[in-house]
């Protein structure tokens, strides 16, 4: 297999990357080993800071090339690829000049004498990274434990190779020396070696329930530490005492936002009856306004999805659902360009339990639309999934909607709004969307000795 750019938009093959041989594999190993050792662990904060703040600014000096290469090889809208690259850029600064003080030696009172707890590095990571965001999902892994004296291997997604290079030479151009981010062009035997290797010393993936569940079961059999983050299906509850049009805009960007192919998309609609048909005439209306084409083109508002293939899981996930009893209130089809993996935008309805599309997760412009009679009913939809990602509530009430957040089983929930993903931020889920926590204060703690110094 190897690693390639198809355009998602016409079809076109662009550059294609072998994957690397096994001796090669060890050279990048040795040498991301011998740059910790012997380098990175002992720089200082101030001088990690300064590559990660000159990084920061070549992304936002270049953010044009650094976008258009998202949306070459995965289709995104251009505008949102620049959103992508200028997030990318916060994530870079706010790790830079945060770290010191996230990682700053914590004193303890402990009775008798003095004992205090220092953050240490663990060594190599490793990190697997699917391709919805190419540079995001890298930068939500290298910036952290870059910052926390890591290094940093990473096997992207092989539909984004030229986006995984360019984040590497960025990282060169900064100033990272050899080995301190590296990517690796490998096959998924090559990713269990590596994980089996001594000197890696964590293990992160962002991706699919089944790949998280791979490559935790091998950290685990290695006794390494993992972080997950993995699939969700959000549920966006509406209460009958919200802004109809703030929850309908609010629906339509969460669902719609990256051709739909983001883990926190709003994926469950869930409104109560009190305003459940307002809410789906202006939701159909809104949904039906898409216009596709080509994504380069800031006129266009519909993207495809990332490939063919992506399309046609979603199609048959459509099928299957109305097959076992759910209705298409709209779309519902590929759309009928002459190139593109475009399906149109849909909503479904009448999803019941017991329709594999109830537990399900859609990646793409498909909606899950369900009517429940109150909050409780809403609450019990909304945790009645095997995904625990995020989620929205919709209320006037804001001390409502923080109670009712309180009860969503999930690792956020935002109240008014559909998922927003910011530097300082916690995100991470739980139940099948995985475990640990990226960005924030909490991101840079995850692969760290939190190393207790006792004094008596
Ligand atoms: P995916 O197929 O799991 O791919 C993700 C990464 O894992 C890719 O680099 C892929 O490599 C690799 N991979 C897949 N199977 C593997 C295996 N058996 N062994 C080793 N590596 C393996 O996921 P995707 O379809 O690209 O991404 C969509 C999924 O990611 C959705 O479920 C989405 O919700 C989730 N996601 C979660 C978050 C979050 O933060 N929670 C963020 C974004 C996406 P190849 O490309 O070479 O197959």
């Amino acid at each position: 297999m190897a690693y390639q750019s198809k355009n998602p938009y016409n079809g076109e093959v662009g550059k294609t990357f072998d994957e690397i041989s096994d001796a090669q594999l060890e050279a990048c190993i040795k040498a991301a080993d011998d740059c910790f050792r012997t380098q990175w662990r002992n720089t200082r904060f101030d001088e990690r800071k300064a590559i990660l703040k000159r990084a920061a600014t070549i992304m936002r000096e270049r953010s044009q090339d650094f976008a258009a290469l998202i949306t070459l090889e995965m289709g995104k809208l251009i505008a949102q690829s620049q959103g992508e690259v200028a997030l990318c850029a916060a994530i870079l600064d706010y790790y830079a000049d945060h770290a010191e003080q996230f990682l700053a030696p914590e004193t303890l009172a402990a009775g008798r004498g003095e004992a205090m707890v220092e953050s240490s590095p663990l060594g190599v990571l490793f990190g697997v990274e699917p391709w919805n965001y190419p540079y995001y999902q890298i930068v939500r892994f290298a910036a952290p434990n870059l910052m926390a004296g890591n290094v940093v291997m990473v096997k992207h997604a092989s539909n984004v190779p030229q986006c995984a290079l360019a984040f590497e030479d960025l990282m060169r151009e900064a100033g990272a020396p050899a080995g301190a981010y590296t990517n690796l062009f490998v096959s998924k035997d090559q990713v269990g070696c590596i994980i089996d290797d001594d000197r890696v010393r964590g293990v992160a993936l962002t991706g699919s329930e089944s790949a998280g569940a791979v490559v935790a079961a091998r950290a685990g059999k290695n006794l390494k530490k993992t972080t997950l983050e993995l699939g969700g299906s959000d549920p966006f509850i509406v209460l009958e005492d919200a802004d109809l049009d703030k929850a309908v805009r609010h629906a339509v960007s969460g669902r719609m936002g990256n051709s739909g192919q983001a883990c926190t998309a709003s994926k469950r609609i869930i409104v109560v009856d009190a305003l459940a048909d307002r809410f789906l005439e202006k939701f159909q209306a809104a949904m039906a306004g898409f216009t596709p084409g080509d994504p380069m083109d800031k006129q266009t508002t519909l993207a495809p999805l990332s490939s063919m293939q992506a399309l046609n899981t979603l199609l048959g996930q459509v099928e299957q659902a109305v097959e076992r009893g759910a209705r298409i209130l709209l779309g519902g089809k590929r759309i009928d360009a002459e190139q593109g993996a475009f399906m149109q935008p849909t909503i479904l309805t009448d999803i019941r339990s017991g329709n594999p599309a109830y537990h399900q997760e859609f990646f793409g412009p498909v909606a899950l639309f369900f009517r429940v009679a109150n909050e409780d009913a809403a609450v019990q939809l909304a945790n009645d999934s095997p995904f625990g990602l995020g989620g929205s509530v919709f209320t006037s009430d804001i001390a409502r909607g923080k109670d009712v957040a309180r009860r969503i089983d999930t690792g956020m929930v935002f109240i008014n709004s559909s998922a927003v993903s910011s530097p300082e931020l916690p995100f991470g889920g739980v139940k099948n969307s995985g475990y640990g926590r990226e960005l924030s204060v909490a991101g840079i703690q995850e692969f760290v000795n939190k190393k207790l110094i006792r004094v008596n």
